[in-house]
């Protein structure tokens, strides 16, 4: 797995959401209009899973975190999930285009550069043998060693999938929570890295956080004492008609 940082990145001359050309000095290679665009998560977030606020939302919690109690113990995000976000994230998991996921890796790190929280080990959420072999790379994993390595942590693989979940995209809520219940393990041999320790969760995408709760469960079954979450994107807060 470590060969995956070895991975030759090709100079980034093509914003990595609308393709159109930059120059290398663009930051994150993203153009200014891109840039402009996105949703980035630097106002108000849930107190609970970090997902983007409202600025009239009067709770400290989305309206998810006030129904759910979350596994995990913080979550944390970059940008609201919107259609040019989407772009970002389509270009890098399903283009297979690896060189965005240095990108995604550098607005992490810049992220959580706004915040003060200490852990010990960043993992990520695997993905299943067979969707690893059509891709080629685990995707999730390379933007979490690029962070980590960023970070001056360690990066541990920690976690393997129990079974084989149905494409998230098309299932309701409860059927997200159905699909990933139990679909997440400790390593046999993780306990002896997880116990007592802090752990940071990386993934690309924050929805009900039906997968990170399933993570954190298999993590502190293994003696992790907090979990911790960092997507690159969440979705955003649905407001109850009441609520408004
Ligand atoms: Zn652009
Ligand atoms: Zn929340």
């Amino acid at each position: 797995m470590n060969l995956m940082t070895d991975i030759i990145f090709p100079q980034r001359i093509y914003c990595i959401c609308c393709g159109s050309v930059i120059d290398k000095t663009r930051t994150y290679g993203l153009c200014d209009k891109c840039i402009e665009r996105m949703r980035w998560a630097v106002g108000r977030t849930c107190a609970k899973c970090g997902k983007i606020l409202d600025d009239n939302w009067r709770h400290e919690l989305c309206t998810d975190c006030r129904n759910v109690n979350h596994v995990f113990d913080r979550g944390f995000t970059c940008v609201q999930y919107g259609l040019y976000e989407k772009t970002v994230v389509t270009e890098y998991k399903y283009r297979l285009k690896s060189f965005i996921g240095r990108e995604i890796a550098e607005i992490m790190f810049d992220r959580m550069e706004h915040e003060d929280l200490e852990y010990d080990i960043v993992t990520s959420v695997p993905v299943h043998s067979l969707r690893l072999k059509k891709r080629g790379f685990n995707q999730a994993a390379l933007v979490a060693e690029l962070f980590a390595k960023k970070s001056g942590k360690p990066y541990a693989e920690l976690l393997v999938r129990e079974k084989h979940t149905e494409a998230m995209k098309m299932l309701g809520v409860y059927e997200r929570i159905e699909n990933v219940k139990g679909a997440f393990a400790a390593k046999p041999d993780a306990g002896s890295v997880t116990k007592g320790r802090d752990i940071l969760l990386v993934d690309d995408i924050y929805t009900t956080g039906s997968t990170a709760d399933s993570c954190a469960a298999a993590l502190k079954t293994s003696g992790a004492k907090k979990v911790y979450v960092l997507t690159f994107a969440a979705g955003g807060n649905l407001v109850m008609p009441e609520e408004t």
